[in-house]
């Protein structure tokens, strides 16, 4: 083997430690985030910028992500993460965005009443488009990143028909990588106008009866998204 000269040694080293320099702040990130309080009064520590997309997946708004708005903590990016990547292997042509989720530190995160500390994420329903296909519902600023968007009673706005059957498979599988990990969802948020074309899909027995859907009315109508609160030990919130 023949040695390194000198001074390309230094270089390599300078590499390396530039390399190092880029990498820390990424594992800073992946250790585990502290929660404080609850979804409608905390914050949380060590939060987690959720990926802008993957294979079968997206956020709702480059420019809200930019922002800031797309905060969790570290344990639901990982049940996020790990859903995804079941319903891509078993899925792959299934599309699916998600919504607003928090501050970096949490905190009032209007407009919404919740998304304090971590543990909140709106996702956008699945949807397919007149020729059947799956597509992201598209979020754009005319219609206030997407939550203006009305879907009728029939689940239709426009050419966009809910896919519930992709919706109910998403929760399944949230559930399932949330127990996998010691946690579980704590409420599930969707209009219930259409929750028994939900529990009607292949999962929807098992959704009905494990998950926690609000029996009431929320302050919004939760038809072009649903919402779901994780269940994380958080500290108290002391100020
Ligand atoms: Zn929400």
């Amino acid at each position: 083997m023949r040695s390194i000269p000198n001074p390309t040694r230094a270089h390599l080293c300078t590499r390396l430690f530039a390399f190092a320099t880029l990498v820390a702040p990424v594992l800073a990130a992946a250790a585990e985030s502290q929660c404080y309080g609850t979804v409608s009064n905390g914050r949380v520590e060590g939060s987690v910028k959720l990926p802008l997309s993957g294979a079968n997946f997206s956020a709702y708004s480059t420019l809200a992500a930019t922002a800031g708005r797309t905060h969790v903590h570290s344990k639901v990016a990982d049940i996020l993460e790990a859903s995804y990547k079941t319903l891509a292997i078993a899925h792959p042509n299934t599309r699916y965005v998600y919504g607003e989720t928090g501050w970096p530190s949490g905190g009032r995160f209007r407009p919404h009443r919740t998304h304090q500390n971590g543990l909140s994420v709106d996702f956008f329903v699945p949807v397919k488009n007149g020729k059947g296909q799956s597509v992201p519902l598209p979020t754009n600023l005319t219609d206030k990143l997407g939550y203006d968007v009305e879907f009728d009673k029939e689940a239709k706005y426009g050419e966009y028909t809910i896919d519930f059957g992709a919706l109910a498979e998403h929760l399944y599988q949230l559930d399932a990588a949330a127990r996998a990990r010691g946690a579980g969802l704590a409420l599930v948020i969707f209009d219930i106008l259409y929750l028994p074309r939900l529990f009607a899909t292949e999962r929807g027995a098992y959704l009905k009866e494990k998950l926690p859907f609000m029996k009431g009315k929320p302050w919004v109508r939760h038809d072009e998204h649903y919402h779901v609160d994780f269940v994380v030990p958080c500290k108290a919130n002391t100020p």
